[in-house]
C-alpha cells in the first residue's frame, strides 16, 4: 500500500479532520447523520465553489510580471511608475476571449482582452485594453445589445451568424473592427503573438501641468503570429485550452514573453482642429500624425500559484488611474469607469479590492467600511470625514481630477462631432487597401463568406455585402461572389449555423 504523505487535512476552521474517505455512518450500511460537520462542510462549500462568470471576457488567463521604464517619459507625464528610465513596477496580466463562456475553446474568432494591473508606488493602474487599436461602437448605449449579439440565442441557446451580422451591418461604425476581427488576427496564434492596446484616447500631466491626450500600445517581442480560421477551428478541437496552456507552458520554461510599450501623445490643443475625433473609439491615431514613442517594457514571468484566487478573482477597472494619468471625453471609457467597478461588487463582492490580487502595494486610507467579507479595517479610524479626530484628509493637489474644459453646451443625446475626415468607413479602408497583404485579403475574404455563409438570412446576407463594399468595392464583389456560391459542407465551428432568428 502507497503510504500518503502531507499535512492532516483539517476543516476550514483547522480542526483534524476525521477522515478523507468515508462519511459518518451507523454501522457499515446505515444512514449517514447530518452531525457529520466535515461532510456537510465539504459539501456546502462545494455548492458555493463558483462565483458568477464575468459577463464578458469570462474565460481568460493570467500572469505576473513587471513593467520596466526604458525611455524618459517625464516629458508627457509625472505618473511615478514611469518617473525613472529602469524603474519597475509588478504588474498583473489577464488575456481572455470575449463571447465564449468558461469552457469555451480558446482559439476561435473573437477580440481577445488584454488587461494589465500596475501595482505602482501611488495606487493601482489599471489599463483594460484588448488586442485591437479600435471597438465596435463609440457610444456606450450600444455596448449591452452588442454583446447580447455575440452571445446566444434566448430560445435556443445558440450563437447566431445571423445575429451578429445583423448587428454589424446595422451599426456601420463597427466597420473598422470587425476588418481586423474578420482578418487573421481574429485567431491569434497565442496570447504571447498578440499586441495590445489600452484603445480608447486617455490623458497624462506632467509635472509642470502641461496636458497631453494619449494612447497605449504593447508590442509583442514575439511577433504578431496567427491562426488561419482552419489551423484555429482544428485547434479547438484538439486542445481547447491552447491558450491558456501555452502561456503557462512558455513561462514555466522561462521563455517570459515581452511586449514593448509604445505611446501616441497628442498635445492638449491639437485635438480640436485633428482630422479624426481623437475620442472616437472606432478610430486610430494614424503613425503618421502621431508617431509610437518607446516608453518602458512589460515581461510577464510568473505563473498563478492558484488560478481561482488570482485570475478568477482578479478584478480590473479604468477607474484605477494614478496622478499623472487621466480619461478623455471617450464615452466609452467614460461609462467603463462606473461599469467596470459595478460588475467586480457583483460578481465578487463589496471588498473585492482587498483580495491579495486586487490590493494596492501602498496602503488605503479610505471611508469606505464593512460590507461582506471585510477584512482590512481602520480599527478605531473616524468613519466620517470632515472630523477632528485624525481620520484620512484628502489632498486635492495631490489627487486632482485631470480634466479638460467643455464650452456650455445644452443637454442633449449627440452624435460624436465629425472632423474633417471622419466616416464610417474610412480606416477600415486604409487598413484593407494599405496595410493588409494580398494573403491577409484573401484570408479575410474567406474568413468573411464561411462565417456569413453559414446561418445567416438572404436579407442580411445582402447588407453584408454592401458593408463590405462600402470599405472596399473590390472587396465586396469578391465577398458577394462567395455568398453566392453554395456553402461548404461543414460550418465554423463555434459559429453554429443557427437557424436566422429573425426571418
Ligand atoms: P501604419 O502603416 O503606420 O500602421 C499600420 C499598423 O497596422 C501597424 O501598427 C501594424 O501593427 C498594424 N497591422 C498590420 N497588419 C494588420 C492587420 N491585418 N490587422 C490589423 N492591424 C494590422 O498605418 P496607420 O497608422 O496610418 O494606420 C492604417 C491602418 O492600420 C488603420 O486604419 C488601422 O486599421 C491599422 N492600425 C493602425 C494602428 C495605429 O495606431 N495607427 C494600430 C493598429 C492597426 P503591427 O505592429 O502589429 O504590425
Amino acid at each position: 500500500m502507497t503510504r500518503r504523505t502531507g499535512p492532516p487535512t483539517t476543516t476550514d476552521s483547522g480542526i483534524l479532520a476525521p477522515s478523507d474517505e468515508y462519511s459518518l455512518t451507523v454501522g457499515p450500511s446505515g444512514p449517514i447523520v447530518l452531525h457529520d460537520h466535515y461532510l456537510v462542510q465539504k459539501m456546502q462549500h462545494f455548492n458555493r465553489e463558483r462565483v458568477p462568470e464575468r459577463v464578458v471576457h469570462a474565460k481568460g488567463s493570467g500572469a505576473h510580471g513587471f513593467f520596466e521604464v526604458t525611455d524618459d517619459a517625464r516629458w508627457f507625464t509625472k505618473a511615478s511608475f514611469l518617473s525613472k528610465i529602469g524603474k519597475r513596477t509588478p504588474v498583473f496580466a489577464r488575456f481572455s476571449a470575449v463571447a465564449g463562456e468558461q469552457g469555451y475553446p480558446d482559439t476561435l474568432r473573437d477580440p481577445r482582452g488584454f488587461a494589465l494591473k500596475f501595482y505602482t508606488d501611488q495606487g493601482n493602474f489599471d489599463l483594460v485594453g484588448n488586442n485591437t487599436p479600435v471597438f465596435f461602437m463609440r457610444d456606450p448605449s450600444k455596448f449591452q445589445d452588442f454583446i447580447h449579439s455575440q452571445k446566444r440565442l434566448p430560445d435556443t441557446g445558440l450563437r447566431s451568424n445571423d445575429m451578429q451580422w445583423d448587428y454589424w451591418t446595422l451599426s456601420p461604425e463597427s466597420a473598422h473592427q470587425v476588418a481586423i476581427l474578420m482578418s487573421d488576427r481574429g485567431t491569434p496564434k497565442s496570447f504571447r503573438h498578440m499586441n495590445g492596446y489600452g484603445s480608447h484616447t486617455f490623458s497624462c500631466i506632467n509635472a509642470a501641468g502641461e496636458r497631453f491626450w494619449v494612447k497605449y500600445h504593447f508590442k509583442t517581442a514575439q511577433g504578431i503570429e496567427n491562426f488561419t480560421a482552419s489551423e484555429a477551428e482544428a485547434m479547438a478541437g484538439e486542445d481547447p485550452d491552447f491558450h491558456r496552456r501555452d502561456l503557462s507552458e512558455a513561462i514555466a520554461r522561462r521563455e517570459a514573453p515581452e511586449w514593448r510599450l509604445e505611446m501616441q501623445v497628442m498635445p492638449f490643443a491639437e485635438a480640436a482642429d485633428y482630422r479624426f475625433n481623437p475620442f472616437d473609439l472606432t478610430k486610430v491615431w494614424p503613425h503618421q500624425d502621431y508617431p509610437l514613442i518607446p516608453v518602458g517594457r512589460l515581461v510577464l514571468d510568473r505563473n498563478p500559484a492558484n488560478f481561482f484566487a488570482e485570475v478568477e478573482q482578479a478584478g480590473f477597472s479604468p477607474a484605477n488611474l494614478v496622478p499623472g494619468t487621466g480619461l478623455s471625453p471617450d464615452r466609452v471609457l467614460m461609462a467603463r469607469i462606473f461599469s467596470y467597478h459595478d460588475t467586480h461588487l457583483h460578481r465578487i463582492g463589496a471588498n473585492y479590492e482587498q483580495l491579495p490580487i486586487n490590493a494596492p502595494r501602498v496602503e488605503v486610507h479610505s471611508y469606505n467600511k464593512e460590507g461582506a467579507m471585510a477584512y482590512h479595517h481602520a480599527g478605531a479610524q473616524p468613519v466620517y470625514a470632515p472630523n477632528s479626530y485624525g481620520g484620512p484628509v484628502a489632498d486635492p493637489e495631490a489627487g486632482e481630477d485631470l480634466g479638460w474644459s467643455v464650452a456650455s453646451q445644452e443637454l442633449g443625446r449627440y452624435a460624436y462631432d465629425l472632423h474633417r475626415d471622419d466616416d464610417d468607413f474610412g480606416q477600415a479602408s486604409a487598413l484593407v487597401r494599405d496595410v493588409m497583404s494580398n494573403t491577409d485579403r484573401t484570408h479575410l475574404v474567406s474568413n468573411v463568406v464561411n462565417h456569413a455563409g453559414h446561418g445567416v438570412s438572404a436579407a442580411v446576407q445582402e447588407r453584408v455585402v454592401a458593408y463590405w463594399t462600402s470599405i472596399d468595392h473590390e472587396l465586396g464583389r469578391e465577398i458577394e461572389r462567395g455568398l453566392l456560391k453554395p456553402p461548404s459542407a461543414s460550418p465554423a465551428i463555434g459559429e453554429v449555423a443557427a437557424a436566422p432568428h429573425h426571418s
